[in-house]
């Protein structure tokens, strides 16, 4: 792909859409709700829209999965913000699924890293998008509490 300036907003919410029905189709009884909370002010940004779709769908697609995993004790919800940050653009994507515990927390962005049953989980998806982000200039991080819930944090250069 090439870089095009590309609506966060509107690609975020595109990706939630396409991960949101994926999860519906395998997760039939669950009553996961979500919400947006989009910063109208966010400029366009020089990305390349399929790469930080990727990232977006794996990051939905792991809370989804936590959220499905945690259903019967909690109202599962996810959260997906933008903010128009000085010099940078953010996404925020939180859930109130399991956590992560702090054990785990700095090998999750490890290739084949994952805590998911042998063909459920590949550990790429959050390697891959890391790699995704610092191409573009940006950060990932995350902030978790076990039993409390996760978020996601991407920060994208505006000259990205
Ligand atoms: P995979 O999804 O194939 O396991 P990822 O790289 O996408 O690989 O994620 C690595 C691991 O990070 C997951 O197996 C899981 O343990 C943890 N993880 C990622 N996102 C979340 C989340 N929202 N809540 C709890 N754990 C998460
Ligand atoms: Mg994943």
């Amino acid at each position: 792909g090439e870089k095009e300036l590309t609506d966060i907003n509107a690609l975020s919410y595109e990706y939630l859409r396409l991960s949101f029905q994926s999860m519906k189709r395998i997760e039939k009884d669950i009553n996961v709700t979500y919400e947006t909370n989009f910063d109208t002010s966010l400029p366009k940004v020089n990305v390349i829209p399929q790469d930080i779709g990727r990232v977006l769908q794996n990051i939905f697609n792991n809370a989804f999965q936590a959220l499905a995993q945690s259903s019967k004790s909690i109202e599962p919800h996810l959260t997906v913000s933008t903010k128009n940050f000085g010099d940078q653009i953010q996404v925020s994507i939180s859930d109130n699924g399991p956590g992560i515990p702090d054990a785990i927390k700095d090998k999750i962005f490890q290739p084949f890293f994952t805590t998911k049953p042998a063909g459920q989980g590949t550990g790429l998806g959050l390697s891959l998008s890391y790699d995704i982000i610092k191409a573009h200039g940006g950060e990932i991080l995350v902030k978790s509490k076990e039993g409390v819930g996760s978020e996601f944090v991407i920060t994208i250069p505006k000259e990205a």
